[in-house]
């Protein structure tokens, strides 16, 4: 006779399905919740590392059809996702414990979207549910204040026990901390690297973030002392590469690889985001010119095997937009809303593959 289905041999039939990314079944990784067995019924969750994340469907039918392959047709399967984004910073005990990941966006060229990506990165997670901070580190060219709509906006101060702590300001549902909310902006470009670290330092470390998922650094552009300084005072998670397809990018953009790659620096990169890849004019939405060549970034990726993490187009408006204060995932035309949201779930996936797959991060050190 066939066996009652109950929540024990239904674990059983679920641990032959596996997870592509993690390539592990989904008992193992504790990815199965909130299992209820009725007569005819059976209904649990899957919990995913992000709510973004592109292998849902898959996982899904994959569950009904090991389902169905042990126990028939019969049962009406109800199957729900919840998400629970990883950390691998176990060792943070001093800074910033309450924040999972710390991702670093860096171009080794300026110019070619960095702080573009960072913003729209920033909102495209917290629109997934993610808990999001994001800390303009570009201390010499501040953006974050002008693209993020907060230009003139002043943060406030909290006292705690006889110290100061700054608060970020929210908008668009990121926390958001920038040089430029405290100082003339021409103040900031005559500071030498010292001050610039331990002005960014204070900014992880005197700030209240309370908890976050994913905390943005919008590096300065290129390779320098302060990236350099930056790792060695900040532990970060991985770090996301900015390029156009341009060579002259390009041949930047390895170099910021190459500095994140070097053995005693040692930050993942979690991915390399593509800018201004091609442009679709609204009359011919079908057409892609790809103005400073194709797939320089996807190339670069496959080169250095990290993984790639989508193309953004060049849209017309996204300049004023960006200027306006208006992002362009909240307020831009369909396509490149839908191309920042496909960056953002390609992201956070890969920030949990290296979380499954890597050691812990620690602040960097550096023999010098
Ligand atoms: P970076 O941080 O690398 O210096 P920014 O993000 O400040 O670069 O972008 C530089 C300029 O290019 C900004 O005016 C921005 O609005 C514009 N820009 C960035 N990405 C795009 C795009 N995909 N399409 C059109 N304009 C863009």
């Amino acid at each position: 006779m066939m066996q009652e289905i109950n929540k024990e041999n239904l674990l059983k039939t679920l641990s032959r399905v596996e997870d592509p990314d993690f390539k592990k079944d989904l008992v193992s990784l504790k990815m199965i919740d909130d299992i209820e067995v009725e007569p005819g019924k059976i209904s649990f969750t899957v919990v995913l590392t992000t709510m973004a994340c592109p292998l849902k469907d898959k996982i899904k039918q994959d569950c009904v059809e090991a389902i169905k392959q042990d126990w028939g047709n019969d049962y009406n399967i109800n199957i729900s996702f919840d998400s629970r984004i990883t950390s691998n910073r176990k060792e943070a005990k001093d800074m910033l414990p309450n924040v999972k990941n710390i991702i670093a966006v860096a171009s080794g060229k300026g110019g070619v979207g960095k702080s573009t990506i960072a913003v729209n990165l920033a909102i495209s997670m917290a629109k997934t549910g993610a808990k999001v901070g994001l800390i303009d580190a570009d201390i010499y060219g501040p953006s974050i204040p002008l693209m993020m709509g907060l230009k003139g906006k002043r943060p406030k101060v909290q006292k705690i026990e006889d110290k100061h702590y700054i608060l970020p300001i929210e908008q668009y549902g990121v926390k958001c901390l920038s040089i430029g909310f405290l100082i003339d902006e021409k103040q900031a470009v005559v500071w030498r690297g010292p001050m610039v670290s331990s002005a960014l330092k204070q900014f992880v470390t005197d700030c209240i973030w309370g908890d976050l998922d994913y905390l943005i650094l919008d590096l300065p552009p290129g390779t320098g002392d302060i990236h350099l300084t930056l790792v060695q005072t900040i532990p970060v998670t991985g770090a996301v590469i900015v390029t156009t397809p341009q060579e002259v990018a390009i041949a930047d953009a390895r170099k910021a690889i190459g500095m994140f790659q070097m053995p005693n620096i040692n930050v993942p990169i979690i991915g390399i985001a593509e800018n201004m890849s091609y442009f679709t004019p609204a009359e011919l939405p079908d057409k892609k010119y790809y103005l400073f060549g194709k797939d320089g970034g996807r190339k670069t990726a496959e080169e250095y095997e990290v993984p790639f993490l989508g193309q953004i187009p060049i849209e017309e408006k996204l300049c004023e937009a960006g200027d306006q204060g208006k992002p362009s995932v909240l307020y831009g035309n369909e396509i490149v809303r839908k191309s920042f949201i496909n960056l953002a779930a390609n992201a956070e996936r890969f920030i949990a593959i290296r979380n499954a797959s890597l050691s812990a991060t620690k602040a960097v050190e550096i023999n010098q």
